[in-house]
């Protein structure tokens, strides 16, 4: 059982970092998830008997208002949320407008058991963002115990996401239960991967995969590469790549991973063939060409056929698949074809037992797009920590609870 799940938390006062970062437009939440991913642990210490404070950010606040002075902080506050997480808890929720003020101070005081107080956002304050360590201890006050579940910001030194951690002794800083999914599906993946362990990685730029790559050649037996940055290999290995996506200055890096990726023994797959397109538009003219082939004038924006087939069959036979990055350009109808595909040889690999965590915005966004999130193990909300993590590095939300 987690430590979440077995914890009492009768007569206590959860202190709860959520991510309630959510689009807001004119005063109307455009998309609850995140909200609804925090209501289980929230319901948790209710359950059990407990109170609630709740904290989180919202935007960037001070930064937005130096840039466009039309703006105020009222412009950032978080009471379009009390509405509607009153109506998910069904109870009330308190707001303090200010989120470190005594008024708050004095809220959280006389929060009775199943009661939910929401701070004003935190980043009304500079000292959220830089840690600041007198912030953190005033928002520890509010609660006896800290319950971070906000995996989303979790690669930040935050006094909120993880300065604050140190006010609270050993068994009193948990993962909320959203965060500890996180936490553990990552873990699994990076951590006690089953073999053959293949990465599927694409997007549009190796410059932003290549921390990726470097660390997954510690950890997997497969890198599947694909999309937009597949093409800057086949042009560092002297092909025809024509107008397709290429970084020029990072073709020796390119080249530098396969050879790495050679001494490891990792086995890279870079599309063969690919679905080409006469321009960067929904109704370009389409043909398929070796992706080392590609005539001028001419850009791949998909993976194709052979590629499919190699990349299915590879997927086929793993135990464990991380995915981050799209194949092609799967925005558009005429280029979703391949990460559709692929989506599908995740979804049938997990089926037959393998692990599969799809993780970092676009894939996540494509797995949506095709109905399919419910049918891999994991579908990560956290894109930046989670890239964050897949590049090794150590995740200060996530080292402040477990210390
Ligand atoms: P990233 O944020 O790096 O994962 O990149 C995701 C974006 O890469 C998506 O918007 C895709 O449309 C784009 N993309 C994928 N494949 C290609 C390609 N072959 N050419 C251009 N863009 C691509």
């Amino acid at each position: 059982m987690s430590s979440f799940t077995s914890h009492n938390f009768a007569n206590q006062k959860a202190l709860i970092r959520v991510d309630f970062n959510v689009p807001i437009k004119n005063g109307v939440i455009t998309d609850d998830t995140r909200i609804r991913a925090a209501l289980p642990t929230i319901k948790k210490v209710l359950a059990d008997g407990g109170s609630v404070v709740l904290m989180s950010h919202w935007g960037r606040p001070l930064k937005d208002i130096e840039k466009k002075p039309n703006l105020t902080l009222a412009d950032f506050s978080l009471k379009p949320l009390i509405a509607p997480l009153c109506k998910f808890l069904d109870t009330e929720v308190q707001f303090a407008e200010d989120c470190i003020s005594e008024d708050a101070a004095r809220k959280a005081a006389a929060l009775k058991p199943g009661q939910v107080l929401m701070l004003e956002n935190l980043r009304y304050y500079k000292q959220e963002e830089k840690g600041d360590k007198d912030f953190a201890e005033k928002l520890s006050k509010f609660g006896d115990i800290y319950v971070n579940d906000a995996f989303g910001t979790a690669h930040r030194a935050h006094a909120s996401t993880a300065v604050i951690a140190q006010f609270f002794a050993p068994g009193k800083k948990l993962f909320g239960l959203c965060m500890e999914g996180e936490v553990k599906a990552a873990e699994e993946v990076m951590h006690n991967s089953r073999k053959p362990f293949t990465a599927i990685i694409g997007g549009a730029k190796v410059s932003d995969k290549i921390l990726i790559i470097e660390n997954l050649l510690e950890k997997a037996t497969d890198i599947i590469i694909g999309g937009g940055m597949a093409y800057t290999f086949f042009k560092a290995m002297g092909g025809q790549i024509g107008n397709s996506l290429c970084e020029d200055d990072r073709c020796e890096m390119a080249l530098a991973l396969l050879e790495k990726a050679k001494e490891k023994g990792v086995c890279i797959h870079l599309p063969a063939d690919s679905i080409i397109a006469d321009k960067f538009a929904a109704d370009a003219n389409t043909s398929s060409a070796l992706s080392n082939e590609i005539p001028g004038g001419w850009m791949g924006l998909d993976v194709a056929h052979m590629a499919v087939e190699n990349f299915s069959k590879v997927i086929s036979e793993s135990k464990t698949i991380l995915w981050n990055g799209p194949m092609g350009v799967f925005e558009m109808e005429k280029f979703q074809s391949g990460t559709k595909a692929i989506a599908e040889a995740v979804v049938k690999a997990t089926s037959n037992g393998a692990f599969s965590l799809v993780g970092g915005g676009d894939s996540v966004a494509a797995v949506n797009k095709f109905g399919l999130a419910d049918k891999v193990s994991y579908v990560s909300t956290g894109g930046g920590a989670m890239l964050e993590y897949f590049e090794g590095k150590e995740l200060p939300g996530i080292a402040a609870i477990k210390s």
